[in-house]
């Protein structure tokens, strides 16, 4: 059965779940492990929500809304993103985890939507009734994208309905990266790397949906990658 490496976070459960709807074994990946020994048998790395990354990864002083990560999470997971992407190894990376993936490979962040860009649409939603599930706003899917082809059964005119539960978005894509999913308010909600055997990172929350199966074949197609 091929291992899939988990990285620990605070609402893990649901990223297990979808990894095990799928067929794949789930495998927690601790900040104080070694990053060689996490990724020993591991098919593909999945990396989770949680807090900020901090600023100074790229430069930048904090907002005043930064709240950052579990100590030594950012390290951790930088590390394991350069040793999979050394490996070829696939990466399918979820709200923080898209964040980390692009500041591990030289991009940035807009560090608080609602204040620094005009007009955004509500990306994080806070009323009590709110279910982690409940989708928020529309995504527009680049049509020549590892992300429509795995989601083309759902896409309507290249749009697809998503969740939303972020305060911090990609700015710069990483170079070799490109924008594959735009929000209609121009926030940018996925990015993949087209040269890897898949490398992709969206701004929702995908992992939700486990018991209802709209974003299955995200992680049916990130299995199937990390299988072969
Ligand atoms: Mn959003």
């Amino acid at each position: 059965m091929t291992v899939i490496g988990i990285t620990a976070c605070r609402k893990l459960e649901d990223y297990r779940q979808s990894i095990l709807h799928v067929g794949g074994e789930p495998r927690t990946l601790d900040s104080s492990m070694a990053v060689e020994a996490a990724l020993a048998g591991v098919g593909g790395l999945m990396l989770t929500g949680g807090g900020d990354v901090d600023p100074s990864r790229y430069g930048e002083a904090p907002h005043a809304t930064f709240e950052a990560a579990e100590p030594g999470r950012d390290e951790f997971e930088s590390a394991l993103i350069a040793a999979a992407r050394t490996r070829n190894l696939p990466i399918f990376a979820i709200c923080r985890g898209v964040q980390i993936l692009n500041v591990a490979c030289g991009g940035t962040l807009v560090q608080d939507i609602p204040s620094q860009i005009a007009g955004a649409l509500a990306h994080s939603l806070t009323v009590p009734q709110h279910e982690p599930y409940a989708l928020a706003h529309e995504v527009w899917v680049d049509k020549d994208s590892l992300l429509a082809r795995l989601m083309r059964e759902r896409l309507v005119d290249e749009a697809l309905e998503v969740n939303s539960r972020h305060h911090q978005a990609v700015k710069s894509v990483a170079a070799g990266f490109v924008a594959t999913a735009t929000a209609p308010d121009g926030v940018i909600e996925a990015i993949e790397d087209p040269t890897a055997r898949f490398c992709l990172g969206v701004q929702w929350h995908p992992e939700n949906f486990f018991r209802t199966g709209e974003f299955r074949a995200l992680f049916e197609g990130f299995l199937e990658a990390s299988s072969r």
